[in-house]
C-alpha cells in the first residue's frame, strides 16, 4: 500500500510546479503504475511535472530533504522497469520539458529538454539536411532523456552507433538539487574524464538530465531496402551472417519471425508479408548514391544463398515504408494476441543466431508459452517476445522461468543480458552472470558520487536489495 505524501511536501511542490502539475489523485496515478514492462505495477505516491532545469533543482531538493525516493520518467515506454515507480518514491517526469532549445546546423548540433519525443528532433532537422540518428522502435513516442538514460539503440544503430556516440552535452539535476553542466559546445568532455560518457547509460540512478545537446548527421543521399523471405528462421539467421561476414555494412538487418508475421498480418498494420513464411528479413543499405546498388545486390546474394524464397526490393519510398511496417508496427501488433508482453533483449555474437534462436524456440515450447521474435539481427540483440496474461500467475510464473533460462543461454553463447532496454529491475538479478562482485562493487562506488544516498531510482539496476535500501 502507497503512502501518501505529508500535506506540507505536496504544498511545497505545487508551490514550485502549480497545482496542475502534482498529481496526487489515485486514478489519475494509475498511467504511472508501470512503464513498457507492463507485469510490474507499483503506485507512486506522486507524479511531478516540472517545466524548467530550475524547478527539476527545487522539486529534487525538496524530496531529497524530506528524504523521499525519486523516480524518473520520461514516456514510459521502457521495457526493464526503470520507470516503474517505487513504493515510497515519487516521480518527476519530463512531459512538460519538451522543446528543442536550438538546431544549430554549421555545428550539427542540437540541444533539446529531455520531455521531446525522438522522432521530433529528426522532423525539426530535416530542412537543415540534417537527422538524429539512434532511432529505437518507440521513437515516435520514447523521449530524448530516456533515450540518454537507457543509452538507447534502434534499428539503424547496425552502422550509426548508439545513443552514447550523440550525446555531447548534458545539464543534469543530481541529488540535492545540485545543477552541473556535463561537456556541452560539441564536445564530450570539458578536459578531464568523460562524465558524459558515465551518465549516458546510468539508468536514471545518478540524477535527472534537464538539457541534452546531441550531434546530427547529414541525411544520405540514397536508401535501399530489401525484404528477404524464408522458411525458416535458421535460414534467416544464416543469411544474416553471411551478409555481416562478406564485408558490406547495412544501416539495419531486423528479423521478424513467423509468429510475429502472423501477428501483423492479421491486425490494422498488415504489410503484405507472406503468412507461411516462417521469417521475413529487412535489410537496408544507405549513403551516397554509388555502390548502393552493388550492397543490394550482394545482399540479395547472400539472401539466396542462405535459401530465401524470395527477395522484394522497393522502388520507391511507398513501397520502401510498406516493407519497414511488418517490422515497425510489430510491437503493437502482438497487443492483439495477449495483454501482456515481456521482451527480453539480450545479445549474442551474431554467429550463434541460429542455434539460440531453435534454443529459444525450445524453451517456448517447453514452458508452453507463446514466444515472438523480432530484432536487430545484425547487432545479434534478440527481443524474445514472451506474450502472456498477468493475471493468471501460474502463467506468469512459467514466463519468469523461461525469461531466466533464455538469460543464462545467450550469457553461456558468450552474449551479454541487454543490448538496449537497460537492466532497471528485469534483469537486475541477472547482473551476477555478467559482473564479479569487485565489478558490481565499482558500479556501486560510481552511483555514488552521483547520489551518496541512492535517492534515484533506488533498488533497480544493481542486484542486492540490501545494499539499495
Ligand atoms: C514498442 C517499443 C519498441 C522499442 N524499441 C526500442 C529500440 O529499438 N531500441 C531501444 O533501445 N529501446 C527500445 N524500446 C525501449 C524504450 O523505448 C527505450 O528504452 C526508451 O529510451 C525509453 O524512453 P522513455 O522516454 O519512454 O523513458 P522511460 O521509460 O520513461 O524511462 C526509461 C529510464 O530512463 C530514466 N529517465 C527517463 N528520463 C530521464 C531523464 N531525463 N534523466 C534521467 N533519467 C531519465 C527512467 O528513470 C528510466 O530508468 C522500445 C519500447 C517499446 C515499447
Amino acid at each position: 500500500m502507497t503512502r501518501p505524501l505529508a500535506p506540507d511536501v505536496v504544498r511545497g511542490l505545487t508551490e514550485i510546479v502549480g497545482a496542475a502539475n502534482v498529481i496526487t489523485d489515485p486514478d489519475r496515478l494509475l498511467v504511472y503504475e508501470s512503464d513498457g514492462l507492463s507485469a510490474y505495477r507499483v503506485s507512486p505516491r506522486a507524479v511531478v511535472l516540472p517545466g524548467t532545469s530550475d524547478e527539476v533543482a527545487a522539486v529534487v531538493t525538496l524530496l531529497h530533504l524530506e528524504g523521499i525516493e525519486i523516480v524518473p520518467r520520461g514516456a514510459g515506454t521502457g521495457l526493464s522497469g526503470g520507470a516503474l515507480p517505487t513504493p515510497d518514491g515519487v516521480v518527476v517526469g519530463t512531459a512538460r520539458m519538451n522543446r528543442i532549445i536550438e538546431i544549430d546546423p554549421e555545428n550539427r548540433l542540437a540541444r533539446v529538454q529531455p520531455g521531446v519525443i525522438n522522432a521530433r528532433l529528426t522532423e525539426a532537422t530535416q530542412p537543415y539536411g540534417l537527422f538524429y540518428a539512434p532511432d529505437p522502435s518507440s521513437q515516435s513516442t520514447c523521449t530524448l532523456g530516456g533515450n540518454v538514460a537507457e543509452n538507447s539503440g534502434g534499428p539503424h544503430c547496425l552502422k550509426y552507433g548508439v545513443t552514447s556516440r550523440y550525446v555531447t552535452g548534458l545539464t543534469v539535476v543530481l541529488a540535492g538539487g545540485r545543477i552541473v553542466k556535463l561537456g556541452g559546445a560539441g564536445r564530450d568532455s570539458a578536459g578531464g574524464l568523460d562524465l558524459v560518457g558515465l551518465f549516458v547509460g546510468s539508468e536514471g540512478c545518478f540524477g535527472i538530465a534537464t538539457e541534452i545537446e546531441v550531434r546530427l548527421l547529414p541525411i544520405a543521399e540514397g536508401v535501399r531496402t530489401l525484404l528477404g523471405i524464408f522458411e525458416t528462421m535458421e535460414a534467416a539467421g544464416h543469411a544474416v551472417t553471411e551478409i555481416m561476414g562478406s564485408g558490406l555494412l547495412p544501416a539495419a538487418v531486423e528479423i521478424i519471425d513467423r509468429a510475429t508475421i502472423e501477428a501483423v498480418e492479421a491486425s490494422i498494420f498488415a504489410a503484405g508479408y507472406p503468412t507461411d513464411a516462417g521469417a521475413a528479413l529487412v535489410v537496408e543499405f544507405d549513403g551516397t548514391e554509388a555502390g548502393l546498388d552493388l550492397g543490394a545486390d550482394r545482399a540479395e546474394k547472400c539472401c539466396f544463398e542462405a535459401g530465401a524464397r524470395e527477395v522484394r526490393r522497393a522502388t520507391s519510398e511507398a513501397e520502401r515504408a510498406a516493407l519497414w511496417k511488418g517490422r515497425k508496427k510489430a510491437f503493437g501488433a502482438m497487443g492483439r494476441i495477449a495483454p501482456d508482453l515481456l521482451v527480453q533483449d539480450a545479445t549474442v555474437p551474431r554467429t550463434k543466431l541460429p542455434e539460440v534462436l531453435a534454443r529459444i524456440a525450445e524453451i517456448g515450447e517447453r514452458y508452453d508459452l507463446k514466444i515472438a521474435n523480432v530484432f536487430h539481427a545484425g547487432d545479434g540483440n534478440l527481443h524474445p517476445n514472451i506474450l502472456f496474461d498477468r493475471k493468471n500467475a501460474e502463467e506468469l510464473d512459467r514466463v519468469e522461468r523461461a525469461s531466466t533460462e533464455i538469460m543464462h543461454l545467450c550469457v553461456d553463447a558468450g552474449g551479454t543480458i541487454t543490448g538496449e532496454h537497460g537492466v532497471g529491475i528485469d534483469k537486475r538479478g541477472y547482473m551476477s552472470l555478467v559482473h564479479n562482485e569487485t565489478e558490481l562493487e565499482m558500479l556501486r562506488s560510481v552511483r555514488a558520487v552521483f547520489d551518496p544516498d541512492r535517492l534515484f531510482n533506488r533498488g533497480k539496476v544493481l542486484p542486492d536489495p540490501l545494499a539499495e535500501t
